[in-house]
């Protein structure tokens, strides 16, 4: 487990449709673990390592580069810059918060928020719509204008820390999919089909990247590696959980953007019962992975997830366990070093 590596992941922005510089970092760790590196038109990279059978099919991992962020949309005559949310904010989990803001040069900047000495009782019962929400930069309104532009990029700001067991931070969503994937790609011996490692763009805006990958490819079976809903917390029922943090990879049975192939997901669990991979099946009532996005691709493509499993979603305090990040790369690793058994 490289700390290190996740860590880099987790803090290099990526705002959906702005991929590049991410894209430089899984580039930079890959581009020597693979036979064929390609990126398509709309930012999607592709990385090949050729399979050693006689008739290799086209396996697809998918891992989102993206982050939930922002963009500049409006700047007040005050200076105060008002932001345009890509991806499932929750406006409850954002005020007084830090960011950066990706102008001329990069910016500290925080969400403000209205003094509690000056709010009625009605406004601290109430949350500010996010269209509402505005960025201090600590400037005057002279010089932002000057170093900031409407489309800019934003992203939340927090370091990644080890808490206990877990990993907790931004971005998480879904940097440790990104991680699992490098991490199982570069530790894969062979395989005889072809694995294309598929690092993808614009997930949280509604799986554009993957929908664009996967017809350019016409795999011939998707995985996709996400977070999922880890909500065994206080205050939700047990039979709401959908996962429990610690209990292993979660193979997906469905989302609400796709249902898993049934025979995909039991090789998938016979994989892990035969290899001793702690995992825990998965049926999440709302969100969605690449796998929405690879299953409708061209007549259809048989596809499944590899889950770890979240708290705090969309937050700045994602939070993972180090033993479900472990489990996903070793199932990972086992599905794409076996795939050639698994025929749909
Ligand atoms: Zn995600």
């Amino acid at each position: 487990m490289s700390f290190e590596l996740l860590k880099k992941l987790c803090s290099t922005p990526a705002v959906p449709g702005r991929e590049d510089v991410f894209r430089n970092v899984v580039i930079d760790e890959l581009k020597d673990h693979c036979d064929e590196m390609y990126t398509d038109a709309i930012g999607n990279c592709f990385f090949r390592k050729k399979g050693k059978g006689s008739n290799p099919r086209k396996i697809m991992i998918a891992a989102h580069m993206d982050e939930i962020a922002f963009i500049v949309r409006y700047i007040n005559k005050d200076g105060f810059v008002y932001f345009q949310p890509l991806g499932g904010f929750d406006p409850r989990v954002l005020i007084a918060q830090r960011v950066k803001v990706y102008g001329k040069q990069t910016l500290d900047g925080i969400i403000g928020i209205k003094p509690t000495h000056f709010t009625t009782p009605e406004e601290r019962n109430k949350v500010t719509p996010l269209e509402d929400l505005f960025i201090d930069l600590g400037l005057p309104a002279a010089e932002v204008k000057a170093l900031v532009q409407i489309g800019d990029c934003i992203t939340m700001e927090r370091e990644l820390i080890r808490m206990g067991n877990f990993y907790t931070g931004k971005t998480l969503d879904d940097r440790v999919g990104m991680y699992v994937m490098i991490e199982a790609f570069k530790a894969m011996k062979q395989s005889d089909d072809d694995i294309y490692a598929v690092a993808t763009v614009q997930e949280e805006v509604g799986v554009r990247g993957a929908k664009a990958a996967s017809f350019g490819l016409a795999p011939d079976i998707g995985i996709a590696l996400d977070i999922t809903i880890a909500a065994d917390i206080p205050d939700v029922k047990e039979h709401n959980w959908c996962v429990v943090m610690g209990d292993g990879v979660g193979i997906k049975i469905m989302d609400s953007y796709s249902i898993s192939h049934f025979g995909l997901v039991q090789h998938l669990r016979t994989l892990a019962e035969k290899h001793s991979v702690q995992y825990q099946m998965e049926v999440l009532p709302k969100g969605g992975t690449d796998a929405g996005g690879m299953q409708l691709s061209r007549g259809g493509i048989p596809v499944a997830t590899l889950s770890i499993p979240c708290r705090y979603t969309h937050t700045v305090a994602e939070s993972v366990h180090k033993d479900d990040v472990t489990a996903c790369i070793e199932l990972t690793r086992l599905f794409m070093e076996n795939s050639a058994d698994f025929v749909v």
